[in-house]
């Protein structure tokens, strides 16, 4: 796309919208649908291939609107079939993407900004500071790009049927594209993946999850990796804007409009920093009552250059998870996917942020270590 292009991306509007931008234009809303079906089930790129619409129709989207997905930069296979995409955002930047495909599922893990405004101190996005938002149709375009990837290999290869935002940024400080894309991920005539399927991940923006619960009541992961405000603060700085308590109580608000229930948490284990016998017996207290309904993910800190912390021991890991399990709460299995290629979220793109030693990282990654842990339904 030049820059002097002002078409409209169609990939990128969500389906009110483009029902909106239909009836503008005199059209019908069942039109939408035709179209929403042509661009995310049949992944079109030319209105001319769009044989149900009127000759006439199809001229006039030409002249205005386009559909144009985000590139692949790198595509990267591990033993196990989990597969890491870099998907260039422009001006020498990427964000990662990665696929996980299970006997029962296939999940795939996308981001939402270009870095991260937020600082966690254990996270190497955080680190390397914020560049934008994503867009709805680089959001959304994600999933188009690693559907018809996915499906050029069979029948090695899985449909998607979860998606979770546990990539690059904060999903919920690019609210409204994130939204968006979302609702094309739910909807019947694009993706038609099921609420409890497409998982946001946050650090815990309370009023954002507020309006989540209202608007799309879509499954949520709580980054808490620390059960009081002290540490917390330390390891999530948005935590001294949104403390536990109101976050709790946020949580509290989404579990009873979510009809599916629980939220998961997660946890990240670093040694010696969260992951003491004193830290479990803190976080049974921080979830009190509401115990038996959570998920916990129990996720080894998965090392970078530089990040001063080191992941807990299997030990230690094991003894806090029987701590939690003694009093009922349960933690996801643990599946370990992708070690031979870095396929972490967070783990990647950073590699490669630094344009003018790319070849060389690039030439690095094989040999590095990464897990991903693989959380929702
Ligand atoms: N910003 C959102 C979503 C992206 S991060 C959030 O924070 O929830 C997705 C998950 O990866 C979060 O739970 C995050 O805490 C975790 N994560 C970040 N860095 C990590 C690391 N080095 N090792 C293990 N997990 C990490
Ligand atoms: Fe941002 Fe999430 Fe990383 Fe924190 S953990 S810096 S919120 S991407």
């Amino acid at each position: 796309m030049t820059s002097t292009d002002e078409r409209i991306n169609l990939l990128g509007l969500a389906p009110s919208r483009l029902r909106a931008w239909f009836a503008e234009m005199g059209e019908k809303p069942f039109r939408a649908n035709q179209v929403l079906k042509w661009v995310h089930q049949r992944r079109v790129e030319d209105f001319d291939a769009m044989t149900d619409l009127a000759k006439s129709l199809r001229e006039r989207l030409k002249e205005i609107a386009c559909i144009q997905a985000p590139e692949i930069l790198l595509d990267q296979e591990s033993k196990d079939g989990t597969r890491k995409f870099l998907v260039d955002t422009g001006g020498g930047n990427s964000v990662e993407m990665v696929y996980i495909p299970e006997d029962d599922r296939a999940t795939l893990c996308i981001s939402s900004q270009v870095g991260c405004s937020l600082t966690c101190t254990f996270c190497s996005t955080g680190r390397q500071g914020f560049n934008r938002n994503l867009s709805t149709a680089e959001i959304v375009g994600q999933l188009w790009l690693a559907e018809r990837l996915i499906e050029r290999r069979l029948p090695t290869g899985k449909a998607i049927s979860n998606v979770v935002f546990m990539g690059m940024g904060e999903p919920l400080l690019n609210e409204q594209a994130v939204v968006d894309a979302a609702e094309l991920m739910l909807d019947d005539h694009a993706y038609g993946l099921s609420k409890r399927r497409v998982t946001i991940s946050t650090s815990g923006i309370v009023p954002a999850i507020d309006r989540l619960g209202e608007r799309l009541p879509i499954s949520l992961a709580i980054s808490l990796h620390a059960p009081n405000d002290a540490l917390r603060n330390e390891l999530v700085p948005i935590n001294e804007k949104y403390p536990l308590d109101e976050l709790m109580a946020a949580c509290d608000r989404y579990a009873e409009v979510v009809p599916h229930g629980a939220i998961i948490y997660e946890y990240v284990m670093i040694q010696g920093i969260n992951d003491t016998p004193e830290h479990a017996d803190e976080l049974i207290e921080l979830l009190g009552p509401r115990k038996e309904a959570v998920k916990i993910n129990l996720i080894p800190f998965n090392p970078f250059e530089g990040s001063g912390y080191e992941r807990s021991s299997r030990n230690r890991i094991e003894r806090f998870r029987a701590r939690l399990k003694a009093v009922g709460i349960n933690t996801v299995p643990r599946k370990t996917r992708g070690d031979d290629i870095d396929a972490a979220c967070g783990q990647l793109a950073g590699k490669v942020a630094d344009r003018s030693r790319r070849q060389d990282r690039l030439a690095q990654m094989g040999l590095d270590r990464g897990v991903v842990e693989v959380t929702g339904s």
